[in-house]
Formats: C-alpha cells, sequence, structure tokens
C-alpha cells in the first residue's frame, strides 16, 4: 500500500474503503462478509474507511467490525454530517451523538458536511452555528478533521474552499468526469490551498466496469497494458499527485486484492503519453453514444439567468451513455437541488451563449429538448417539493 499525506501529516492509505456498497442479506448488511473484505483490505494496509449517517446500517456494521477485531485506533473513519436535514443545532448534536454510538467511538477521524452543492448550502449551516460547533468538537477532541463532500460545480466549490480553513474535502472525480462538477479545476484549486482531496465514484459506481460498451474495452485489450477497467479507471486517479484517497465501494474480497495490488504501485506520474492516449480513445468511445457533443469548455458560462449549460448537457447525455434514470439523478444532484435554481426554462433566449460554443451548439434548442428528457411531468413535481422542503426557511 502506499499513502499519500493529510494536513496535518498523517499518512493515509491512496486506496479508501467506500461502505456504502456492502452486500446485503435479508435487507440488512451481511455483516460477516463485510468484515472478511474489510480485513482484507486492513491486512494490505487500509486505513481510511468512509461512510455517512444516511448510508443505510453502514455506520453500526463498521463500529461492530472495529470494536471486535480492536481497530479503531488504527484507522480513520470518515463520515458525515446529514446537513440537508439540519434545520438547527440541536440538530447538528443529535445526528453527531447517534453517529458516535453507531460508530461505538468517542472520536470521528474526518468528519465531512454530506453533500454540499452550492455555496448557500453552507451558509445556512453558518446561521445555524455549525462554526462555533466545529469550534467546540475540535477543541474536545470529538472531531479531528473537518470537510465536506461535493455535487455541485466549479464555481461554488471555489466559492466553499475559500470561505473557510477546511482540513478535507471529497469530490466525483473520474477519467469520464474530468470537467464536471469540482473537476480538474476543483481539484487543483483544493491540492493548492493544501487541502488534501478524497476522491468518490472513481469508476461512476462500477459503471466504467460494467456498463463500458464493446469499442472502449476493446481499445483497453488493444493496449500494451494487461490492466482490467478498473485499474485503468483507478490509475488514472493515482498518477495525479493532488489526489490524496481513491474510495472504492468494494464488495468481494477479490475486488479489495485487485485494487489493493493497484493501489501499491501506481505512483504519481506513472502514466505514460501512450496510456494517456489510449484512456482519450475510451473516453472518446463512451462519448460516441452521446446526444450533444458538448466539451463541458465553459466558454458559454456565466449564462446571465443561472441556466447551467453544460451541466444540463452532461445530465441529457449520461441519459443516453448510462442510463435514463443515473442521468436524471445526476441533474437532480447538480441542477435542480441548488439554491439558485439553474433550470433550462429561466433562459430568455438572449443567445449569448451561442455565441462563444466553439462546438457551434444550438444552444437554445438543445437546452430545452434537454430539460424536456430530464424533467419530465413527474419529476417535476417532485424537484419542486424537494426544493421545498431543502430551501424552507
Ligand atoms: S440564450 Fe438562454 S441559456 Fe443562453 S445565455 Fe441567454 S439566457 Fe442563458
Ligand atoms: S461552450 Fe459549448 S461546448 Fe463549451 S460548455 Fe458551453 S455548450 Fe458545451
Amino acid at each position: 500500500m502506499q499513502y499519500r499525506k493529510d494536513k496535518h501529516g498523517e499518512e493515509l492509505s491512496v486506496l479508501g474503503f467506500g461502505c456504502m456498497r456492502f452486500t446485503k442479506k435479508g435487507g440488512s448488511i451481511d455483516i460477516a462478509k463485510a468484515e472478511k473484505e474489510i480485513l482484507e483490505a486492513y491486512s494490505a494496509g487500509v486505513n481510511y474507511y468512509d461512510t455517512a449517517y444516511v448510508y443505510s446500517g453502514s455506520e453500526a456494521a463498521i463500529g461492530e467490525i472495529f470494536e471486535r477485531n480492536h481497530m479503531r485506533d488504527k484507522i480513520k473513519i470518515a463520515t458525515k454530517l446529514p446537513q440537508y436535514l439540519v434545520r438547527n443545532r440541536q440538530a447538528i448534536d443529535r445526528y453527531f451523538d447517534e453517529e458516535l454510538t453507531r460508530l461505538r467511538t468517542d472520536y470521528v477521524d474526518y468528519y465531512l458536511m454530506h453533500m454540499l452543492t452550492d455555496i448557500a448550502m453552507w451558509e445556512k449551516l453558518k446561521s445555524n452555528g455549525i462554526l462555533e460547533w466545529i469550534d467546540e468538537k475540535k477543541k474536545a477532541g470529538a472531531i479531528r478533521n473537518i470537510g465536506f463532500s461535493y455535487h455541485g460545480n466549479s464555481d461554488n466549490f471555489l466559492k466553499i474552499i475559500d470561505d473557510y480553513d477546511w482540513d478535507i474535502c471529497q469530490i466525483q472525480y473520474n477519467y469520464m468526469d474530468e470537467n464536471s462538477q469540482a473537476g480538474v479545476t476543483g481539484l487543483k484549486a483544493a491540492a493548492a490551498k493544501g487541502i488534501p482531496v478524497v476522491i468518490m465514484e472513481p469508476l461512476r459506481g462500477g459503471k466504467l466496469v460494467n456498463m463500458l460498451p464493446d469499442a472502449a474495452k476493446k481499445v483497453m485489450q488493444e493496449s500494451e497494458r494487461d490492466w482490467s477497467p478498473a485499474e485503468w479507471g483507478l490509475r488514472w486517479l493515482y498518477d495525479q499527485s493532488e489526489v490524496t484517497v481513491v474510495l472504492s465501494g468494494m464488495n468481494s474480497v477479490e475486488m479489495v486484492r485487485e485494487n489493493c495490488r493497484t493501489a501499491s504501485d501506481a505512483l504519481p506520474g506513472h502514466l505514460t503519453e501512450q496510456d494517456k492516449a489510449t484512456l482519450r480513445e475510451v473516453t472518446g468511445k463512451i462519448k460516441e453514444k452521446e446526444k450533444v457533443g458538448c466539451t463541458e469548455c465553459r466558454y458559454c458560462m456565466p449564462c446571465p439567468k443561472g441556466v447551467d449549460i453544460p451541466g444540463l448537457f452532461r445530465a441529457y447525455n449520461n441519459m443516453f451513455i448510462e442510463a435514463k434514470m443515473h442521468g436524471r439523478m445526476q441533474y437532480a444532484q447538480a441542477v435542480s437541488l441548488t439554491k439558485e435554481p439553474a433550470f433550462a426554462t429561466q433562459c430568455v433566449g438572449c443567445g449569448k451563449c451561442e455565441q462563444h460554443c466553439p462546438q457551434g451548439i444550438p444552444i437554445r434548442e438543445k437546452i430545452k429538448e434537454a430539460d424536456r428528457a430530464l424533467r419530465p411531468f413527474p419529476f417535476r413535481i417532485g424537484i419542486g417539493v424537494a426544493r421545498k422542503f431543502m430551501f424552507r426557511k
């Protein structure tokens, strides 16, 4: 196993155990199986374990496993505050205390604000007293590092990292998402500020393994490397020195072994120009299924009416690359559940964006098409209800 350092010099394994995807048995986590997988990872040197309040049964499962195997002081636990459910300071205490009980511990190594999508969510937490709360918990030793996980656009990510002295952050990043959400811009900006970056969805929830088009698989098979699709995805991340930990939701001992092997020898800068060309070709094959040829260059932004043009096109394309529901879920997270909505229906047709688009995309027409596909009638209602709940005063 290789290790990269956190903000305070602690060594973190470059492979982190994502505890969201344990196998279920009879509706709850198969503890015996999860324990085998965790012990396999632990013996290979994995010391970073990521969970969250809302990952059903996960905190309690790892709390039990760590206690039984006397591991608590040898590993790091990252868990998250369900900030979207918080209405006041008492609620923050309630969630945190419950998490400590589930985890059978009296401290959390990395405590993250879960799923921020824009700066307004962080502002709201501040108005509920989060800054004073963090100071108290840190002083008492109940929280060692504070951070956030993120799903909005890169502009808001930059605002959030500039607003507070974060110890860690967590972003979605992989070779298909180099320029979406926080993206490479966010990764580099965080690293430049000395904030360690934890990567989630390194294989897009397994889709860069299980749902790769045959043409993309063929490109990998015909390359000089004997690497599996998962290995290609992880190596692309480890190649970047700005990446600190890559989370993988491992749910078999074989998967743990394969990922640990990759994590033990993939150093920053190890990919050759030929390897990078192979991955560009793979990306091209995946993108052939897209509906709109948007490269996410963002030259069309900002839209004066707040429409997130590249965010809309990315979600729309994902309906065809992956699955309808994946595109709609991505749209819900990154476009429609931000405090300032970014819907295509806000477009007034000024045409400013089209003047700057190097791909010559008829943006005004295509965002309407995307909106119709991403937000059919029942979704419109659901999103409206969710917005009312999340942004009520
Ligand atoms: S045409 Fe619509 S999407 Fe484009 S910049 Fe104007 S308001 Fe924004
Ligand atoms: S300018 Fe064109 S290609 Fe670039 S992000 Fe906007 S729509 Fe996409």
